[in-house]
């Protein structure tokens, strides 16, 4: 077992470095409160090659994993500057498609993703159905060579500067107990009958969220991922993959926020010394360190196994776990500075509580900690099914 960053590791994350040093968490905040799509900081990544870098070679990508795409992300988020479309085009699309694409598809989809010239985003939540994705009323209806698609989605992150949208869609009733047919579908944003409105979500992504409807919109069937009604399959592959990538921004971001505590708590003096003296404020922080470093290597691993291709039960338990410690030790972390800050955290100009908006998130979305817990009650553990 080998614990050193590798050469082509360390080139990777000087050149992440270097990225987020020219676009810097002022850049990324202000394009969050602007709605903008940080297009600068998107083609500083492509040009570092960093926008294929999960996708095969054949396909114009570095042919590289989900190792160094969780690398580059904690890399990007401890400058406070994690792109959220690297969980949602890079962390699902991509392994979807190379897993699950044809080879037209492939050929179709992914070069351009890797060039940066497109992006996809991911459509699943909806609002009956939330957690239970068996739930979802989007009906994709079988009209020979297309589908029709008729529905509402909403939490989608990003669709309004995204080329495709992964649609997550019923084609099959179930019925008698059965679940009811999943299929992936991948819509072109600008296909008729589709359409979107902002959300009003307070997260400092400059990726923003949207209700996304569905009416009547053709997709061929050449679009769909996978087999008809085998989505569960496809959506299995990703959304390991997007645990990994939502864990690392999770720890990268834990970090930046800890940096900005401790920086912070050396330099304030209110009795005698630097309030990071006092234990009430260094303990914590320094359990939050602990745990950061731990989960890292927990996703690390995690992303280790799914590049070697082992099983996905394997990979899964990681990736959920992984992805819960990652996110417990970044709340902890926000939780920990924003305490040093005092009264200053909660203003708008020490930009404190965007952090600990950010890593309170990732206990919910994209997948809540209570479903790690029921995964790894009930398929590491043994324990009955709770729900
Ligand atoms: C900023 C942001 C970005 C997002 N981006 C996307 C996106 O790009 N694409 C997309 O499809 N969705 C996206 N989502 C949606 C997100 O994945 C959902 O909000 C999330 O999956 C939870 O669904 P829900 O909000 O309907 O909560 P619900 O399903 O209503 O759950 C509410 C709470 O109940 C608890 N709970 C639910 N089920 C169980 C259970 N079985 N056992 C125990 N407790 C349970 C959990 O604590 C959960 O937080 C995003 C959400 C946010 C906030």
């Amino acid at each position: 077992m080998d614990f050193s960053v590798s050469e082509e590791h360390q080139m990777l994350l000087d050149s992440a470095d270097k990225i987020a040093r020219d676009f810097p968490r002022d850049y990324y905040i202000e394009c969050a409160k602007t709605k903008t799509f940080p297009k600068e900081q998107w083609a500083a990544l492509a040009e570092a090659g960093f926008l294929g870098i999960n996708t095969p070679v054949e396909y114009g990508g570095a042919g590289l994993g989900m190792l160094e795409l969780v690398l580059l992300q904690e890399r990007l988020a401890e400058h406070g500057v994690a792109p959220l479309f690297f969980v949602v085009n890079q962390g699902i699309a991509v392994p979807s498609i190379s897993r699950h694409g044809t080879p037209e598809q492939k050929e179709r989809w992914l070069p351009a993703i890797a060039s940066g010239e497109k992006r996809c985003c991911f459509a699943i939540t909806e609002p009956n159905a939330g957690t239970n994705t068996f739930k979802i009323q989007t009906v994709a209806r079988d009209e020979g060579e297309h589908f029709v698609l008729n529905g509402n989605k909403l939490f989608i992150s990003g669709i309004g500067d995204a080329h495709q949208v992964l649609v997550v869609a019923r084609t099959s009733t179930g019925g008698d107990g059965a679940r009811p047919g999943l299929t992936l579908l991948v819509v072109d944003t600008d296909a008729d009958g589709l359409t979107w409105d902002p959300m009003d979500t307070m997260v400092s992504h400059a990726e923003h969220q949207y209700f996304v409807y569905f009416d009547e919109v053709k997709v061929p069937k050449a679009n769909v991922l996978g087999k008809i009604d085998g989505g569960i399959d496809v959506l299995f592959d990703a959304l390991n993959p997007e645990r990994m990538v939502v864990a690392a921004g999770a720890i990268g971001g834990g970090r930046h926020v800890l940096q900005r505590g401790v920086d912070y708590a050396n330099e304030r003096e209110i009795f005698k010394g630097p309030i990071g003296a006092y234990q009430g404020l260094q303990h914590p922080m320094s359990e939050a360190k602990a745990l950061l470093e731990a989960a890292s290597l927990m996703i690390q691993k995690a992303a280790w196994l799914h590049d070697s291709g082992k099983h996905s039960k394997v990979v899964g338990d990681c990736a959920n776990m992984g992805k819960m410690v990652g996110t417990d030790a970044a709340f902890k972390a926000a939780d920990a500075a924003l305490q040093c800050f005092g009264g200053y955290g909660f203003t708008e100009s020490y930009d404190m509580l965007s952090h600990f908006i950010t890593a309170r998130l990732g206990k919910v979305a994209p997948i809540n900690r209570e479903m790690t817990l029921n995964y790894i009650g009930e398929y590491i553990l043994g324990l009955p099914k709770s729900y």
